[in-house]
């Protein structure tokens, strides 16, 4: 069988944080009482005049200096012409001749290393209105026009074709997204549509220089759905070029639930928008000082950070992504690292499983959860010492989470403390042995699981604070006293 390959091109629409909308004073609101936040330039009103807001291109310059874009001298705008009731003007102020950066890079990481994804160019344009025919106070087939999201600042990143499978894609997005996130460019919120992905992926035959024919996918709200719509993609195309078919032009649905894409769209050539530059705006210098401005504390990427993880905490590339990018994560291992003598892999075993899994059961984000860096830390210092046993470690952790305080008082509080002293663990042992004459034999005949019926015994002797290890080194000497 022929194999096929994929390239795979991303355009990611993105709401810049801005109080106003791009080129009027309007308010940026998100969930306000609809067409509240409108004026005439942004409603399209013969004769009124765009101004461009100085802080819409400020982020987006900051964004084309964080991907290493070749800055544009000049802020220059164009009007990009379509019929649409959620555009009242007929046009769009875009930037179509002159963008605000070109030529930067995406780095993204696999098992295979790091590769930088080249990046065309990023540039700002501005929102349409919401169409709603959705919700339930909608006439059925009646469309809803809210108009405080026209006039938005949109800013669009604009990848190459260069994206070498549905993984990498989704690692691209990750990255871009802490990008924008981390240089305070948008919130990136994809539920709330700040933060929107193109996508377009052709197949060819392997060792085969000439692309295949692209097909557009839409309606990718979650970065998993973007890796699944694109590995369903693939399979479809290849199997149609298997099967001695032409891949068709055109746009396509993804389906969550049913987990397919569907036609939308078929699209026989592209719409001509009749570009022109926007007479309204006169060409702006874009000064040194502006630049200095728009790049000053910029972040490293978020690749480095992976790169960190791997080479300095030995975790594999799917712990890495966990530890870079789960909000919060990064910041509390290394502040917890610093503050624990012990074996680094345990703070991170401790952070990817209880810790997680106490957050997710309280439904909270770690940097908003009762956990410091130094409770953990001193939590696993307690376990290290022989203080608590791990399901003891567990309920200190817990209870830190529902705000009880230190570990180390909430170990003495709850009477957590591990029994370790030998004496007093020695005597329950002897009673567990004359206890469990059946597993003694057992145990005898080399059954060492055996062991767990005594365990047990002893641990609910002791509320469950029996040093585990202790306990199996005294069942060995009480059985060879019993002998
Ligand atoms: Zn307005």
């Amino acid at each position: 069988m022929v194999a096929y390959v994929p390239t795979i091109g991303l355009e990611v629409h993105v709401q810049l944080k801005t109080r106003t909308k791009c080129f009027c004073s309007c308010p940026v609101v998100f969930g306000a009482e609809p067409n509240t936040a409108t004026c005439p330039v942004c409603l399209g009103h013969p004769g009124s005049l765009p101004v461009l807001n100085r802080e819409a291109y400020r982020l987006t310059l900051r964004t084309a200096l964080a991907l290493g874009c070749r800055i544009e001298e000049r802020a220059v705008f164009d009007r990009k012409h379509y019929f649409y009731p959620d555009l009242p003007k007929g046009f769009q102020i875009s930037q179509h001749f002159t963008a605000v950066g070109y030529d930067g890079h995406v780095t993204v990481w696999s098992e295979d290393g790091f590769r930088d994804i080249p990046v065309e160019r990023v540039h700002l344009e501005e929102d349409t209105a919401k169409a709603i025919h959705e919700e339930a106070f909608v006439p059925p087939g009646k469309t809803y026009l809210d108009f405080n999201r026209c006039g938005v600042p949109l800013m669009e990143v604009v990848g190459y074709p260069a994206i070498a499978n549905p993984a990498e894609a989704r690692r691209y997005l990750v990255a871009l997204r802490a990008t924008l996130v981390e240089t305070g460019v948008s919130d990136c919120d994809l539920e709330k549509g700040s933060f929107r992905i193109d996508t377009n992926i052709s197949v060819r035959q392997e060792g085969t220089e000439e692309f295949g024919t692209p097909v557009e996918v839409k309606n990718l709200n979650s970065f998993r759905s973007v890796e699944r719509a694109l590995g369903y993609e693939l399979e479809r195309q290849s199997a149609v070029l298997e099967g001695g078919g032409e891949v068709a032009r055109e746009t396509r649905h993804w389906d969550e639930r049913a987990e397919e894409t569907y036609v939308s769209r078929t699209k026989e050539e592209r719409a001509d928008y009749r570009y022109f530059p926007e007479p309204d705006l006169p060409p702006l210098a874009v000064t040194e000082e502006f630049i200095d401005e728009a790049g000053v504390d910029l972040p490293s990427a978020p690749a480095d950070r992976v790169k960190d993880l791997l080479v300095n905490y030995e975790v594999n590339v799917a712990e890495a992504e966990t530890l870079a990018f789960a909000e919060g994560y990064y910041s509390f291992l290394k502040a917890a690292v610093e503050r624990y003598a012990g074996d680094r892999r345990k703070v991170i075993n401790w952070l990817l499983g209880d810790v997680t899994r106490e957050l997710k059961e309280r439904n909270v984000e770690l940097p908003d959860s009762k956990l410091e860096p130094r409770a953990l830390a001193e939590i696993l210092t307690l376990l290290d010492d022989g203080k608590v046993n791990t399901p003891g470690a567990r309920e200190i952790l817990a209870a830190v989470l529902d705000g009880a305080g230190a570990p180390t008082d909430v170990m003495r509080k709850k009477g957590l403390e591990q029994v370790s002293d030998a004496g007093e663990l020695e005597e329950i042992v002897r009673r567990a042995v004359e206890a469990n004459p059946k597993a003694v034999a057992d145990i005898r005949g080399g059954k060492e699981k055996a062991k767990g019926a005594i365990v047990g015994f002893v641990m609910k002797e002791t509320g469950g604070r029996a040093n585990p290890k202790l306990v199996g080194e005294l069942i060995d000497t009480v059985m060879l006293d019993v002998d």
